[in-house]
């Protein structure tokens, strides 16, 4: 019997360290996981920093009425928080047009009007949806207005560059010139009474990224609005847009993300309270790694192949989410002195640069105080 006790006695210990070993484990894993979340060092970019500051789980319990959700598409995080009848309907059919809207726009998906533009590069022009096509020339107006900085053809030199790759490398001189020849906003063949694109050369290809996050957010706030929503807002990966106020009558408010804070609930310059528009940042912290000390990031200039080493991030204010997402990307390639330039030339848009050294520049009409 004293055996047995024994024996039984120490299986009961043994079981004992076991779980809590596994507990351990567990926890281990999970600081793990959370620490490289944390440190933005890999491919995806992490919206939560471009929550509006004060977006918490407990804000939104507390305002029982209002309804949120949180989706992973177009390679980033889309969060929808609204207010109105039939919210929860209308957030899924948000939510809906969005990916519509990827599954149009994505470049990795391979039915896209996007794909077949691509693949139909050198061969017949291609028939694309009102949508795309409204995109794309929107674009390319943008191109010609900053004289090529920002260029959707600028397909060729994301792929060689590859920041989505495990272990992104400095591609070679000779790749870079190579898929440089291939940019050319120029040659791209808009034809709108037949609504086709073509790209004359074979291996052109476009890429969307910089804009389309800003046109599935106004499809999203259009669709909220479609089912009488009067209080919502959008975050798709940086790009936001809002409806009316929040619940409460007060504005949103909007925190731009330091572009080197050490946490991502740092924030930068004014916080911005926004009614019916929009907002967007680019920043180099979203897709890059960083080789002998330097930074390579997913902003490319298509004159030297090479990303943009003048600024750190660039806040654009808008009506449009998609010209608020254009310009955020498109002045970033111009730099601070001549994208603040360029911005002031608009209508109803302002920016503010974090430049290369950490100071921020402001457009005429950013508010620079909150
Ligand atoms: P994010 O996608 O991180 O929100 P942006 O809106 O600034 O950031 O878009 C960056 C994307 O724009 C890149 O991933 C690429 O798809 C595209 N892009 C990069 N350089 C250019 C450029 N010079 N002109 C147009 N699009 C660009
Ligand atoms: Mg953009």
């Amino acid at each position: 019997m004293k055996w047995e006790y024994g024996r039984r006695h120490r299986q009961a210990t043994r079981l004992r360290r076991r779980f809590f070993f596994g507990i351990l484990l567990v926890a281990v894993i999970l600081t793990a996981v959370y620490a490289v979340m944390r440190s933005g060092s890999y491919g995806f970019t992490w919206a939560i920093p471009k929550l509006p500051l004060g977006f918490s789980a407990s804000q939104a319990d507390e305002d029982s009425k209002e309804s949120s959700r949180s989706e992973f598409l177009m390679d980033t995080f889309v969060s929808i928080r609204a207010v109105g009848p039939n919210q929860e309907q209308a957030i899924e059919a948000a939510v809906d047009g969005m990916r519509r809207v990827e599954s149009l726009m994505s470049r990795h998906i391979p039915d896209s009007d996007v794909s077949r533009i691509n693949e139909g590069a050198g061969g017949e022009p291609v028939k694309v949806s009102e949508e795309t096509f409204y995109v794309i020339e929107e674009a390319v107006k943008c191109a010609r207005l900053t004289k090529g900085a920002f260029d959707i053809t600028i397909g060729p030199l994301m792929d060689v560059w590859n920041f989505g790759a495990e272990d992104p490398a400095i591609p070679d001189a000779e790749e870079i010139e190579k898929a440089r020849s291939l940019i050319g906003w120029e040659l791209v063949e808009l034809d709108s009474a037949n609504r086709t694109v073509r790209l004359p050369i074979e291996g052109m290809s476009i890429d969307l990224g910089g804009v389309a996050k800003g046109y599935a957010a106004s499809e999203g706030a259009r669709i909220l609005l479609e089912y009488g929503i009067s209080h919502a807002l959008i975050d798709a990966g940086g790009n936001i847009v809002t409806i009316g106020s929040r619940s409460d009558g007060e504005p949103w408010q909007i925190g731009i993300r330091d572009p080197r804070g050490e946490s991502i609930e740092d924030t930068i310059g004014p916080t911005l309270s926004i009614l019916n528009g929009a907002v967007a940042t680019s920043g180099d912290y979203e897709r890059f790694f960083i080789y002998d000390g330097r930074r390579y990031h997913h902003i490319l200039r298509p004159d030297t192949g090479m990303p943009v080493e003048t600024a750190r991030s660039v806040t654009v204010m808008a009506k449009d989410p998609l010209y608020a997402d254009m310009l955020s990307t498109a002045v970033f390639v111009l730099g601070p002195d001549e994208g603040i330039k360029f911005i002031e030339t608009l209508d109803g848009i302002s920016a503010m640069i974090v430049t290369d050294d950490g100071s921020i520049v402001f457009s005429k009409g950013f508010p620079k105080m909150h």
